[in-house]
This record gives C-alpha cells, structure tokens and sequence, in this order.
C-alpha cells in the first residue's frame, strides 16, 4: 500500500442535498482539527454527482454554514458534476480489462432474483452478470438505446486484485490498525447509474487520488464503503490514504441525523439563536465554553 510522503491532504466532502446538520459539522470540525494537528491542509469538494439530488443553492448553503462555523478551506472548491472525464476515463480504464458490464436490472428484478441478501447499505445485492434477461436481449435493448447501469464485474476484480487487499484506519486518534476489506458484501456495485454519470464509489476514489488526499476523515457510516475504495483503487493503480471513520451524531431518537432532520440543521440553530462556537462546544471541540445543546456521538 503506497503512502503520500508530502503535506497531509484532507477533504470534506458533503453532497449538495440539503442543508448542514450538527452530523456534518461534526465532520469538518474532525478534518479541521486533524489537519491543523499536523499542519496539512483542508480541501472542500462538493459531492453534487447526483443531479436528481443535488442543487447550486445547497451548495452556497454549505459554504456559508461552513464559514459560520469558522472553518476554512484551502485552495478552490472541486464539484464531482465538472470531473466527468476523470470518471469516464478511469471506467474505461476498468473496461479495458473487461471487469465492467452493463446492467439493465431494476431494482425490483434484482430483489426477485437474489436470495433476500443485502449489500451494508440494504440494496438487494447482485452478484453476476444480469442473470434474469438473455444476452441476445439485453444487446437488443441496449442498441435500442435502453439506459444502463455499468457494474463491476466482483468475481473477476477480486481475482485481479491483490489477495491481500486491507486499509491502515486510525478512528478517532487511535493508533492504526490495519483493516482486512471485504468487498464481497457489495457484490456487484454499480459504477455509473442509469442517471448518474458516476456513482459514488468510483468518483470517490478518483477524487481522493486527484486531489492527493493522503487522509480521509469521515462518519462511520462509510466504513463497510472502504472495502469498495480499496479494491478500486487496487484496480486502477491509485494510491492507498488513511482512514479515520469518526463517531456520528446522533438525534434524540438515537438514529443517525440526515439531513431530514431540519430541526437540527445548523441554520435551523443559528436562527434559534445558537453560536458556531456553541455549536463547536456540544460537539466536544470547545471545552471552555457553556453550552445547553446536548449531542450523542456514537
Ligand atoms: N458525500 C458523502 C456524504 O455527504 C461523503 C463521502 C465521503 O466522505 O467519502 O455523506
């Protein structure tokens, strides 16, 4: 696994969908101090890849509940909806040593199909090529010009890749430990949607590596998702960062805040009156100021 020797890069990188939540802030609190600790520096990318989604106005909305919060970026902004060469450029690459297929599956079709598995985020898991249409009739359909997914050919990119395939993950500050991945629980993930000029799992990796991130500081929520990004970027040659997957701030209710939770969005907060440094306070990154507002990290 190859380290980046230079500066430290860390980036946060929220999707346009909404507003900000205390779960969010939580995170670029993380990357700011993780960054200042060891003097590198902290890039904003806005992860507005989905245009069903994502909107310019959250975006503006970001960057201004960021700057309330007090946090500072370093060197310009990077929007996954203007890096799409990037992206097709490293599925051809994966293309070219033929682990991707076209899928004309709904999502449906892959529930019936499957045996009731699910992949960590709770899709019906698809493993091989489409099982349920005939070869004959998925080229007619495609050259008809029926939209499909791409997706990565598991079996065979497992069989490319190193056998060994692991991560170096540091938590919250702990001292690493290496993490064996297990892409298989995602089966056959998609690598460009049928909307989607790349999904998540490929513009990640391909942004990380762009932006010579050497330090991934996120929720935990994406843990299972490193398994995906390490085999990846085996795939494409691309280099291994650190990962620190942090604790998540949970609701009252003790579920994981989205960003539906607009009671607890941070301009919600801000018109009730709450100040960043509060903010910063109930999320244990003040210790020296008061603040009524109780968080749970979990
Ligand atoms: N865009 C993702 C989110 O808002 C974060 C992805 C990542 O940090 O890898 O949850």
């Amino acid at each position: 696994m190859s380290t980046p020797s230079s500066t430290p890069v860390f980036r946060f990188a929220p999707s346009p969908n909404g507003r900000l939540h205390l779960g969010h802030a939580y995170s670029a609190l993380c990357n700011e101090r993780a960054a200042r600790r060891v003097r590198g520096r902290l890039l904003l990318r806005i992860e507005d890849i989905d245009p069903t989604r994502c909107r310019r106005e959250f975006e503006d909305a970001i960057v201004e509940d960021l700057a309330w919060l007090g946090i500072a970026f370093d060197g310009a902004i990077r929007r996954q909806s203007e890096q799409i060469d990037d992206y097709d450029a490293a599925l051809q690459r994966l293309q070219s040593r033929d682990l991707v297929y076209p899928c004309l599956c709904t999502r449906g079709e892959i529930a019936k199909a499957g045996s009731g598995a699910r992949d960590p985020d709770g899709a019906p898991l698809h493993r091989g090529r489409c099982v349920g249409v005939a070869p004959q009739e998925i080229v007619a359909r495609l050259v008809a010009g029926e939209p499909a997914a791409l997706r990565l050919d598991l079996a065979r990119a497992r069989a490319l890749a190193p056998v060994e395939l692991s991560w170096r993950e540091f938590g919250e500050g702990e001292s690493g430990r290496n993490i064996v991945a297990a892409p298989e629980a995602w089966g056959d993930v998609v690598l460009r949607g049928k909307e989607r000029p790349a999904a998540y799992h490929l513009a990640v990796v391909v942004d990380d590596a762009a932006q010579g991130v050497s330090d991934v500081v996120r929720g935990r929520d994406l843990y299972a998702s490193t398994s995906v990004h390490r085999l990846l970027q085996a795939l494409l040659g691309l280099p291994a960062p650190r990962y620190h997957h942090h604790r998540l701030a949970l609701g009252a209710d003790g579920a994981k805040l989205s960003k539906s939770a607009a009671s607890l969005s941070l301009a919600a907060l801000r018109e009730a009156g709450l100040g960043a440094r509060e903010i910063r306070a109930a999320l244990g990154f003040e210790p020296d100021v008061a603040t009524s507002l109780r968080v749970t990290l979990s």
